[in-house]
């Protein structure tokens, strides 16, 4: 078992490009450095990123590998990736660790992403063994129908920095398992994880060429996964802007694209709910991971008779929530991602306060001088929030929460349903009509009922309608699917009967 890299041991570590097998640094000579967002004086990784002719050479080695790999059975691809699940099991604390130090989320919660992706990839180890066709039976006699699943060749994800390892670990298992070679290029912030999760394929025994990482900025090297020709699929999950323009341009070749994208999910609360349960799911959803999931709750529609009620409760615990390192014992609430996220956080903090909302809590960078090197912003509650505001209706990424209130059932499933994202939501109560009527006519591509709107599972879809998702749903079958054709197959065995037909 190979040891383990520097930067498990905290120590800054120089990564590299990896293309056809080999490690190599990129032909950009600017330096990239990803710093802790906790306290940016911490290096955690230097690289000189890729430009597009690494991008091209990674797709070359792909587009080589290609074939060996396709006809390597599938339970044979299966097993790899269950060996890639045991390695990455046992070192998922030191992997834990560092997705704290280079995304900035609480311990507790990367570990929970890890422990996610693991449970993944064993999923979509065990789909080398059901990369199933069907057999139908023919209107012709001695014809036997059936189909094949047959990977697509080469294979674009495209991956943002706020599930640094979950995210890439569904999008890269199915593509493997099915047979496709693949080329990853993770979101900028975030190298460090990518270089541990092509590390663990390696361990495991992935061919070269079958899987190869470029690391440079999305202006740089997007455009050449998504346009050229031997590229036959863009599996992509990020910010609806850049989302839309993959998919135009894929869309423009034909080949197939899903977009995985932004959310503004809607929590009901009803007066008839457990409102311990559903305040524990608010919190949860709306500041956990400090609100930067595309699942967080970002808009709260309270039953104007328990509205008060629930807000002072809500008050309360946000009040507990103590900011800092996520390394740190007892910490509830890490930095934002980056500069950039912080100034996002705080501009919408202030376009709030313009359109009227009335602030209840938090607002700003928080006092504390220890924190003064991360990019924190306090936990923020906006109470009086109307659709027509823009923290109604645009994501804002951060721990920032919009209140309104419903006089009626029809009226809080209106309000949900007023935006232009759909990707999930949650409602409390313990009215079973009411929970089935809203899961019936919610729009969006996950529903929670009485649990918060973060979370999926490996066996069943996820995925968003409307400005949140195009494309096939991810993780599942589903998530399988999308990287395979199904090829339909007439065999007549007596070598007469179809001639004769008009079929
Ligand atoms: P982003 O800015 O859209 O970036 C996503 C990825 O696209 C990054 O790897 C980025 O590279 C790359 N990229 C940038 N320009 C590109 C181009 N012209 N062509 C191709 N790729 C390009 O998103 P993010 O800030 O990383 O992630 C946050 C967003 O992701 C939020 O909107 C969130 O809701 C969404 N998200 C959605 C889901 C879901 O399942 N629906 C899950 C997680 C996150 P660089 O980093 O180098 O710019």
């Amino acid at each position: 078992m190979p040891t383990q890299t520097p930067a498990l041991k905290n120590e800054v570590l120089v990564l590299k490009q990896y293309i056809a097998g080999k490690w190599i640094d990129g032909s950009t000579t600017k330096e990239i450095v990803s710093t802790n967002p906790a306290d940016d004086r911490q290096v955690i990784a230097r690289l000189r990123g890729a430009d597009k002719s690494d991008a091209l050479r990674a797709l070359d080695a792909a587009q080589k590998a290609f074939p060996a790999w396709r006809d390597t059975p599938a339970p044979v691809r299966g097993r790899i990736l269950a060996k890639a699940a045991m390695i990455a099991r046992a070192r998922k604390e030191e992997l834990a660790r560092l997705m704290t130090r280079e995304e900035g989320k609480i311990y507790p919660e990367a570990l929970g992403e890890i422990d996610k992706g693991l449970t993944l990839m064993d999923w979509f180890a065990g789909e080398g063994m059901r990369l199933m066709g069907v057999t139908a039976p023919s209107e012709l006699p001695r014809n036997i129908l059936y189909t094949l699943r047959q990977p697509l060749g080469v294979v674009s994800i495209i991956t943002p920095w706020n599930f640094p390892w979950a995210i890439p670990v569904w999008k890269i298992s199915p593509a493997l398992v099915a047979g496709n070679c693949v080329v990853f290029k993770p979101a900028s912030l975030v190298p460090a994880m990518a270089v541990e999760i092509v590390r663990i394929f390696e361990e495991a025994g992935l061919p070269a060429g079958v899987l190869n990482l470029i690391l440079g900025s999305g202006s740089a090297v997007g455009d050449v996964l998504v346009e050229d020709a031997r590229v036959k699929a863009v599996s992509f999950t990020g910010s609806n802007e850049i989302g839309k323009r993959v998919h135009t341009i894929a869309g423009a070749r034909g080949i197939k694209v899903t977009c995985e994208m932004g959310g503004k999910n809607p929590a009901v609360v009803m007066a008839d709910a457990d409102l311990n349960l559903a305040l524990a799911g608010v919190m949860k959803g709306a500041f956990g991971s400090t609100g930067q999931r595309c699942t967080a709750t970002s808009r709260l529609i309270l039953d104007e008779k328990i509205a008060d009620r629930f807000l002072k409760l809500l008050l309360a615990e946000v009040k507990k929530i103590r900011l800092g390192d996520g390394l740190e014992k007892g910490v509830g609430l890490g930095p934002a991602v980056d500069e950039s996220q912080l100034k996002t956080d705080l501009d919408y903090i202030e376009i709030a306060k313009k359109e009227g909302a009335k602030l209840l809590c938090g607002g700003k960078r928080p006092a504390d001088k220890n924190l003064a090197h991360g990019y924190f912003v306090e936990p923020t509650v906006f109470d009086g929030v109307t659709p027509k505001m823009r923290l109604w209706r645009e994501e804002v990424f951060g721990p920032v929460l919009a209140v309104t209130r419903a006089k009626s059932f029809d009226e809080a499933l209106e309000l949900a349903n007023d935006c232009e994202f759909g990707l999930t939501c949650a409602i409390y109560t313990q009215d079973l009509t009411q929970a089935l009527r809203f899961s019936e006519a919610a729009e969006v591509g996950m529903v929670h009922v009485n649990s918060p709107t973060i979370g999926g599972e490996a066996q069943v879809p996820f995925g968003g309608v409307k400005g949140s998702g195009v494309g096939e749903r991810e993780m599942s079958k589903e998530g399988l699917h999308f990287f395979t054709e199904l090829k339909t197959v007439f065999l007549d065995y007596t070598g007469a009967a179809r001639s004769s037909n008009i079929y």
